[in-house]
């Protein structure tokens, strides 16, 4: 009835208030909270198989806001990219995770690396190298001690400006990873021309290879051609046993997911490795 469109129309309008309303809260709240630099880093670690440690760890952003409660990365990064809020955002993550590598060196852990998430916009800045390695400069750190995480949707962009960037930053001695391989383009051309270090095979694979055989002949496939291409391969998002099992089994080197650790601030990070530690020994 028209009375019963009426009122869904109203209710698709209040939503849509509440959605920009909502938006414009986030982005206020964002360039205060740059401000303030309110965000940690938390630190999941990544376990090589063959070695049976733990090589490194990534860095994800967290925000816990007064009015907003947590917000998700996976909410507000999408924010600061349409407001260009990423690029300072960007730079105190990379500041923050200097000094958090700074504090596993000075306790004997300076051979382990920490990856970092690019946002592909800021990637794309002219500047991003420069500033990068300024911010590394400036805490006396290497890049060697440091990944970079770049999308497929990233670095299928501008291909000959994406070479360039990638070339220089792996003689600067960055490890280069592409993030969450085989959600994006389907184009696989780009692998053989980057010069890249690691494949994360995305866990929307990973979930489900215990019972369905066509995800298991699929991340087979992936870790045997990006070990054809000189790439050693990252699974994300392993929960449990059977799985750590059966990408053993195919050869995958890496693993990252809840099995292991959810991501945790750096003090528990580093009670991490002491636990990891004792349980090797003992
Ligand atoms: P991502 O880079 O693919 O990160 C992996 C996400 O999976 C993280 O969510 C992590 O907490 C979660 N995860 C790890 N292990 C498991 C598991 O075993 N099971 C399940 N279900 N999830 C697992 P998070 O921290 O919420 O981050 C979401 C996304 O936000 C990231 O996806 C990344 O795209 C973005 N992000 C996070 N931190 C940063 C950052 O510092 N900079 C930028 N540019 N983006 C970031
Ligand atoms: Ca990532
Ligand atoms: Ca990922
Ligand atoms: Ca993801």
């Amino acid at each position: 009835s028209k009375r019963n469109g009426r009122n869904q129309f109203a209710f698709y309008f209040d939503d849509l208030k509440l959605e920009t309303n909502k938006g414009i809260l986030i982005d206020h709240e964002l360039r205060q909270a740059i401000k303030n630099n309110d965000f940690t880093l938390n630190y999941q670690p990544k376990v090589d198989l063959k070695k049976n440690a733990v090589i490194g760890f990534e860095a994800l952003v967290r925000w816990n806001n007064d009015k907003l409660g947590f917000v998700s990365p996976g909410i507000f990064i999408p924010y600061a990219e349409e407001t260009g809020l990423i690029i300072p955002l960007s730079e105190l993550i990379i500041e923050q995770a200097c000094l958090d590598w700074i504090k596993l060196d000075r306790l004997g852990n300076g051979h382990l690396s920490i990856a970092i998430n690019i946002s592909s916009i800021h990637f794309h800045q002219e500047n991003f190298i420069d500033s990068i390695q300024q911010i590394l400069e400036r805490n006396n750190c290497s890049p060697r001690n440091f990944e970079l995480e770049l999308t497929e949707r990233t670095v299928m962009n501008n291909e000959r400006e994406t070479i360039r960037k990638l070339v220089l930053l792996k003689q600067l001695g960055f490890k280069l990873s592409i993030d969450d391989f085989g959600t994006g383009y389907s184009s696989l051309s780009y692998l053989v021309q980057f010069p890249l270090n690691y494949l994360k095979i995305d866990q929307s694979f990973i979930q489900l290879i215990g019972s369905l055989n066509e995800k298991q002949a699929v991340v087979d496939a992936i870790i045997q051609m990006a070990h054809r291409l000189h790439m050693e391969v990252i699974a994300e998002g392993v929960e449990q046993k059977e799985q750590v099992e059966l990408l053993r089994n195919m050869g995958c080197d890496m693993i990252q997911g809840y099995y292991y650790s959810k991501p945790m601030p750096i003090r528990e990070a580093i009670d991490y490795l002491e636990f990891w530690k004792l349980e090797i020994e003992g």
